[in-house]
């Protein structure tokens, strides 16, 4: 393969209309003369929730970080998910955090947090990305295999039903096909292989999820409320105050311990908490649809950095590099710092310069979260002393930070902050 290949203009293919695809697309579109993005779901209906991306219907918070790519790929996008019926809460004081048994505590730290559905907010993004007048989106339309030759990618083969097997020729392929994804096990003769390339973490993390009608007597007050699961109660839960006067709650339980995912029983669960601010807010509601469940048995990381023979083109990012504990709300912002390593590493003269660029920072950013996720997964296995010391260790730590945070509004600022992967 030669070293240095000039990166072709022309078309540039997304696999995925995901959060991670669609703003990938709006990163390079000023780059590219055309920017295609492949959907195998039908978008035609935006008030419908993904098959492929069934976690969409689960609580889903977007880190400030996040926001801020996307707000300077769609200058205004805050305001958008506003106009559209998201909240703005104040940082600090509107979203309450228990963890590692105590709450942080309430002050203003003079920033905003945007919380909408997951849906609405991938509606709000794509209806961005439709306005730039170069991004093609094409739904039902399934990538079914990456084309190569001689180390190259050449394009992708592209399934529609009841249609023929469509080639679409590009030398630039974005992955971004997600959890659902299976474009990068495919990948012919890789060294090392996808499986010796992925990290595996065991999370055996369950959530259930019910959406209720905020009640009279909540309706005014806009707020969060996430209490963490510690080792001692593997159990934890979110609520976040989404569109339409509207909460979405996720319990979640561990090793072993599942919510119910009968209404009454799952309330009962809620109560069962380290603390009890979620159930008292939701012991009287209904649901307004069936509850949903999702089992995450692992998170994992792929060291596509590692590759000795990537397809010369090639760019995985989001889940399909990574997929982490989801209690610290990192994979949307995740896949945006990928979207904008991408147009960040650029490098026109030279392709393989730029595969390389891409995937050191990409992979970068993916491992600093790995680590986290890491580090909380392990305290869950605490049947030996060491781990149990470890643990024990880790809480002094933070809940010494927590208290330090209780009378230096510094401390608070940079503990949210780290949080919010911001900076
Ligand atoms: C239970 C749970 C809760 C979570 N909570 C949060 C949270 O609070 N905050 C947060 O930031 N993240 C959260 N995440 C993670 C977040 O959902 C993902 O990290 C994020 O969706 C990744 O975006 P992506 O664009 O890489 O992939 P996705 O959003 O999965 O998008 C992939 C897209 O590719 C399409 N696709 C797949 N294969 C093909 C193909 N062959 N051809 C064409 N299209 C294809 C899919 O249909 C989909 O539209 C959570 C995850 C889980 C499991």
């Amino acid at each position: 393969m030669p070293n240095s290949v000039e990166v072709n203009p022309d078309t540039c293919i997304v696999i995925g209309a995901g959060i991670g695809g669609m703003c990938a697309a709006a990163a390079l579109a000023a780059t590219f003369t055309n920017v295609v993005i492949f959907e195998k779901d039908s978008l035609s209906d935006p008030s419908a929730s993904r098959k492929s991306i069934a976690q969409s219907q689960h609580l889903h918070s977007l880190l400030l970080g996040g926001r801020d790519i996307l707000e300077s790929l769609f200058p205004g996008f805050t305001d958008d998910l506003v106009a559209a019926g998201g909240n703005l809460l104040k940082a600090g004081l509107d979203q309450k955090i228990y963890e590692f048994g105590a709450w942080m505590p309430a002050r203003d730290l003079g920033m905003t947090i945007s919380t909408q559905s997951r849906t609405l907010l991938e509606n709000v993004v794509r209806s961005r990305v439709k306005q730039i007048a170069n991004i093609e989106i094409v739904d039902r339309a399934k990538v079914s295999q990456l084309c190569i030759t001689d180390g190259t990618v050449t394009g992708v083969a592209v399934t529609r039903k009841d249609a023929e097997v469509e080639i679409h020729n590009s030398s630039l392929v974005i992955d971004s096909a997600g959890l659902s994804g299976t474009i990068a096990k495919q990948i012919p003769g890789l060294s090392p292989g996808i499986d010796e390339i992925t990290e595996t973490v065991s999370s055996k993390i369950v959530y259930v999820t019910a959406l209720i009608k905020k009640p009279e007597a909540w309706r005014h007050t806009k707020e969060n409320v996430l209490i963490v699961a510690d080792p001692d109660k593997t159990r934890g839960g979110g609520l976040l105050d989404i569109e339409n006067d509207t909460w979405v709650v996720s319990l979640n339980g561990r090793n072993g311990i599942e919510p119910p995912t009968d209404f009454k029983e799952w309330l009962a669960y809620a109560a069962t908490l380290p603390d009890k601010a979620i159930w008292e807010r939701i012991k009287e509601c209904e649901p307004l649809q069936k509850l949903q469940k999702f089992n995450k048995p692992i998170s994992f990381v792929r060291r596509f950095d590692k590759v000795d023979n990537l397809p010369l083109g090639y760019f995985p990012m989001g889940d399909t590099v990574n997929s982490v504990n989801p209690t610290f709300g990192q994979g949307m912002a995740l896949a945006l710092e990928h979207a904008r390593a991408l147009a960040d590493s650029l490098d026109l003269s030279n392709k393989n310069a730029w595969q390389q660029a891409y995937l050191k920072t990409a992979l970068g950013y993916s491992l600093k979260a790995w680590r986290q996720t890491v580090a909380y997964e392990s305290m869950f296995n605490i049947e030996d002393e060491t781990k149990k010391n470890k643990f024990a260790a880790l809480q002094a730590l933070v809940l010494n930070k927590h208290k330090q945070a209780h009378h230096d509004a510094d401390v608070h600022l940079q503990l949210f902050k780290q949080a919010q992967m911001l900076g």
